[in-house]
């Protein structure tokens, strides 16, 4: 993973993870829209300390590639099955999205786990897939309102967490990035306080910690997602455990800039 080896401080004190900053375009943006986005925002991303991922739908893989060629953003996909290939109509490989340099890709997003029935178990196994062929993970785990109103927020998430890393090795497991994503929060306008959020990304390195032991969890990347804006970015993504963010709606969006710089 990109920037690992790179300490930075965070209120006063060194980490050894360095920030990543990933887009979620969604279902947005023709090849041309998506090109020249791009291109306009990879040069801004030019000298940030953070790392940068767009990841952009399928269709606009390859003109992305192109308009960030030469720059420090990195290219991701949304999604992807866990079989190699076959009888799935409409599904995306592994090896289709190498063929673009992909290097990150989602899983487990909750629209795809609401409106596509993604289940822990598809998580698993996709990252599983995705581990195998080399890209970097962005795991999305994080709790409904109602989940939050019963108290269950942290059984839940910890839940998701065990089983997607089910039956994989510490070395994997300290490639991946795990998004906590509370449902609540995405594309609401309504994000978590930066204690909700640090809180529930503690909880998610606790589990790595139990798991994995306190080399896992001191390498993996953990972000917090859900209604990122320029003004609340730099707050939420200076909290200890939070090593960044996955953004969507203001990724498409000139905002994501000043995300990136803080
Ligand atoms: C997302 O899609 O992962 C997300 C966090 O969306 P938004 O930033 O729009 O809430």
């Amino acid at each position: 993973m990109l920037g690992q080896a790179l300490a930075e401080k965070r209120m006063g004190v060194e980490y050894m993870r360095k920030k990543i900053i990933a887009g979620n375009w969604k279902m947005n943006k023709t090849r041309g829209e998506a090109a020249s986005f791009a291109k306009d925002m990879a040069q801004k991303t030019i000298g940030a300390d953070v790392d940068v991922v767009f990841c952009v739908p399928y269709t606009a893989l390859d003109a992305v590639a192109d308009a960030i060629s030469g720059t420090p953003v990195v290219l991701g996909a949304q999604n992807m099955h866990f079989e190699e290939n076959g009888a799935f109509t409409g599904e995306i490989s592994p090896a289709m999205l190498a063929d673009f340099a992909v290097k990150y890709v989602i899983i487990g997003h909750s629209e795809r786990r609401e409106y596509f029935n993604e289940t822990n178990e598809t998580v698993n196994k996709k990252l599983k897939t995705a581990l195998a062929h080399d890209f970097t993970p962005i795991i999305c785990v994080g709790e409904s309102l109602e989940q939050r109103s019963l108290g269950i927020t942290f059984e839940h998430i910890r839940t998701q967490v065990k089983i997607a890393f089910n039956g994989i090795s510490a070395t994997d497991a300290a490639k991946t990035i795990i998004a906590y994503e509370p449902i609540w929060a995405i594309g609401t306008g309504v994000t978590a306080t930066s204690q909700q959020a640090e809180e529930a990304c503690a909880a998610v390195r606790q589990v790595i910690r139990e798991i994995y032991g306190q080399a896992t969890a001191d390498a993996v990347c953990i972000q917090y997602g859900g209604s990122v804006t320029a003004d609340n970015a730099a707050e939420l993504f200076n909290q200890p455990n939070i090593d960044g963010g996955l953004v969507g709606g203001a990724s498409i969006k000139s905002d994501f800039e000043h995300i990136i710089k803080g």
